[in-house]
């Protein structure tokens, strides 16, 4: 009996442990995050992407709170659990094909790629520059695509090839009309796979747009704290992010802010609420610390390429009123850097832990230069995207 009981507990362990370590899982719906690997920093590890809710993955292993998925022969991610739950109904088919593409234009600030599918599959997508394209692959799947309807109606979408670049990878180029991005969105539409690609606006003037400004930490979040004053970031950020709302508002401009007071607002709701909001640009703002009291300096940061000249043209105008510059940062991972929707940056305005720039924070006056120094860099930004 007792032999019995200690199989029979032996058997479910396997079986439930074999279980848990692979299967089907379907993404959730809070904005899940493929990674590259198991690497980490403050900031979580690189991110493939983020991918739309149901779409479906094959676990292979699970670490302690990651599941390593196959996305097709030669592709792995990993994906954290709380994003994912069990689909133990799914029943693979043995290949899975792309159907027609269209892609059409319209009036609606977008230009839509709709490629048909018989599942939803996993997808990375990133930016090229010079020339500028959004560059799409999809795993585990063939291609059977024997039509890419292109409409006239286009207005930021130059052309739509695709092929197949792995036996079960097929990689679609869009090709845009722009130098500039503009951003793009991806989703599934029941399970054909929809690319919107934001038009260049129709005029490049501040005043005809929306920009977001992001003031970073608040409530619970406290971030980084000063070397003498043990004033906190939260606070700066948000006096700083009110002084360029006030001068972006008194040029015309139409301003989104994510928070107006101390309040707790975590950074992947906030990327998820302005998602929603699609303004046309996003200028997150904080403040630096490092562990070396003589480190200084102004600093943007951008994730993909194609927004690198916003982070730029900010940083550009941001020096001469800083102490110095610490320079522009690329394939930055801060969660509000990574939605491709719209050109974003992140600035740091300086550094709290050093003590010439800690004094410098706390004077309204700079708050106002700052303001106007955005501003400019906005403008320019604007300018060079002509
Ligand atoms: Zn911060």
């Amino acid at each position: 009996m007792k032999n019995l009981l200690i199989l029979l507990f032996l058997v479910c362990h396997i079986v439930c442990f074999s279980q848990e370590k692979t299967g089907y899982v379907r993404s959730g719906n809070h904005l899940p995050m493929l990674g590259y690997g198991l690497g980490q920093d403050r900031l979580g590890g690189a991110k493939m992407g983020y991918i739309d809710s149901n779409v479906i993955l094959n676990v292979i292993d699970s670490t302690r709170d990651l599941y390593h998925v196959q996305l097709s022969k030669y592709h792995t991610g990993y994906i954290s659990k709380n994003d994912v739950s069990r689909d133990s109904l799914f029943k693979p088919k043995p290949f899975y094909l792309t159907g027609s593409y269209s892609v059409r234009g319209g009036d609606n600030k977008y230009d839509t790629l709709n490629i048909s599918m018989d599942e939803r599959l996993p997808y990375k997508s990133w930016m090229e520059i010079s020339p500028s394209r959004v560059m799409l692959e999809i795993y585990g799947v063939q291609s059977n695509t024997n039509w890419i309807t292109q409409l006239q109606t286009l207005k930021e979408i130059k052309n739509v090839y695709y092929e197949q670049s792995e036996d079960d990878v097929v990689k679609i180029t869009i090709e845009l009309k722009h130098h500039q991005h503009w951003g793009y969105s991806i989703s599934y539409v029941g399970k054909a796979l929809q690319i919107r690609v934001k038009q260049q606006p129709k005029i490049l003037d501040l005043k005809k747009l929306t920009v977001a400004i992001d003031p970073g930490h608040g409530g619970t979040n406290l971030g980084a704290d000063g070397l003498t004053t043990k004033v906190l970031e939260k606070d700066y950020t948000l006096k700083i992010s009110q002084a360029v709302e006030k001068y972006l508002t008194l040029k015309g401009v139409k301003v989104i802010m994510t928070r107006t007071a101390d309040t707790t607002f975590d950074n992947k709701d906030r990327a998820m609420w302005l998602q929603g909001l699609q303004p046309d640009l996003q200028l997150s703002i904080h403040l630096n610390s490092s562990d070396r009291p003589e480190v200084q300096g102004v600093s943007t940061y951008y994730k993909h390429i194609g927004f690198r000249p916003l982070s730029l043209a900010i940083l550009k105008q941001m020096i001469p009123v800083s102490t110095k510059e610490y320079g522009n940062i690329g394939s930055f991972n801060f969660t509000l850097n990574a939605p491709t929707d719209y050109p974003n940056a992140l600035l740091e305005v300086a550094f709290l832990s050093n003590i010439e720039e800690e004094k410098k924070i706390l004077s309204p006056k700079f708050h106002k230069a700052i303001a106007a120094q955005v501003y400019k860099g906005l403008v320019d930004f604007l300018k060079q995207a002509q």
